[in-house]
């Protein structure tokens, strides 16, 4: 679904869903920060009732993954487009075959 931008609420909605997949993203390096610190098997000590490190950022990617989907939704980005360039940066990632 294409999304009307030309009007008030459209525009509302648009900036809404677009700045949750950036806080989304701030919450994702938030949790990577923790990791690189504290360890991918840690758990705060006066939290341990909200899981791992590893666990957190799992809860997060879920949360963008989320919030993609939703601007997919809204025509705000294309998933078909998305999953083009993660096809894109396998082949790029890809070791090079031996000579
Ligand atoms: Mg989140």
């Amino acid at each position: 679904m294409m999304f009307a931008l030309n009007n008030p609420e459209g525009a509302k909605v648009l900036t809404k869903v677009l700045t949750k997949v950036g806080e989304e993203c701030a919450e994702v390096l938030q949790e990577l920060a923790k990791i690189q610190l504290w360890g991918l098997w840690s758990a705060h000590p006066s939290e341990p009732h909200k899981g791992t490190n590893q666990q957190r950022l799992e809860r997060e990617l879920g949360d963008l993954m989320y919030w993609i989907e939703r601007a997919d939704q809204l025509g705000l980005v294309n998933k078909q487009m998305v999953g083009h360039w993660a096809a894109v940066k396998e082949r790029e990632m890809a070791p090079e075959p031996a000579r």
